[in-house]
């Protein structure tokens, strides 16, 4: 009898490569030899901004945090998103594969935990869906990632800041200037929080989202927060662009 004895609820749901999802053989790691063998990560040189990848070690910034402001403070990310991790990401998303959450907590928190630890958040905040699309959905993606670090780095989640208020079409179809647009406006305090904000004790905070592309969402939050007294407004992502 050896210790990867499958039991019946291997057979039924077999342990699944949470990048490509094919079977995984007894005993194997997650994830597959193929994929560990594919999947881009995040390496120095880093944005030290947006913690994009970017290929001159000599500059700080990539060339959109060069262009832009932000409204955040930082963040970081662990893929590129290309290749096989987009295909994880849609079956996270899309094909209820919300197991893959557990991968996902895990790389963030072995590459990152103590730069996350050092940012000494008060509070983690999930960038929200739409409620008729979390409905549909069964889930939202971010917060089941959330969920997973506020555990382990006992940093309490609170879905009751943020809200959508519209149900914006989704990002992928849109250039950068339509998701600008796309975007503007469908992000919200909610009143309950309002009431509370000049009391609100809280000043740092981390969202979450799955994917970082133009930081459009990330600002557009971030600016909703420092409006309210937030002083530092980090972030966590599973996956971002490539910075140039
Ligand atoms: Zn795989
Ligand atoms: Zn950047």
């Amino acid at each position: 009898m050896g210790k990867n004895k499958r039991t019946i609820i291997d057979y039924i749901y077999p342990p699944r490569c949470p990048i490509c999802d094919d079977i995984l053989e007894e005993g194997k790691n997650i994830p597959c030899l193929r994929c560990r063998h594919h999947i881009r990560y995040i390496t120095s040189p880093r944005c030290m901004k947006c913690g994009k990848q970017i290929e001159d070690e000599y500059t700080e910034y990539c060339y959109d945090c060069l262009k832009t402001k932000h409204y955040y403070t930082k963040g970081i990310a662990v893929w590129s998103y290309q290749d096989c991790i987009k295909q994880s990401i849609y079956n996270f998303k899309y094909n209820n594969k919300r197991e893959n959450s557990k991968f996902y907590i895990n790389e963030i928190l072995r590459i990152y935990e103590k730069q996350i630890r050092q940012w000494k958040a008060d509070v983690i905040i999930p960038i929200p869906l739409h409620r008729i699309r979390e409905r549909r959905r069964g889930y939202n993606q971010a917060r089941l990632i959330a969920d997973g670090i506020s555990r382990q780095l006992e940093i309490p989640v609170n879905n009751n800041i943020l809200i959508r208020t519209i149900n914006t079409r989704p990002q992928k179809e849109l250039n950068d200037k339509e998701r600008i647009k796309n975007l503007a406006g469908a992000f919200a305090l909610t009143d309950t929080f309002k009431k509370s904000h000049t009391s609100h004790n809280i000043k740092k905070a981390i969202l979450i989202d799955d994917i970082y592309t133009t930081g459009a969402t990330m600002d557009i939050c971030a600016k909703l927060l420092r409006e309210s007294g937030f002083e530092e407004i980090y972030y966590i992502c599973v996956c971002t662009g490539k910075g140039y």
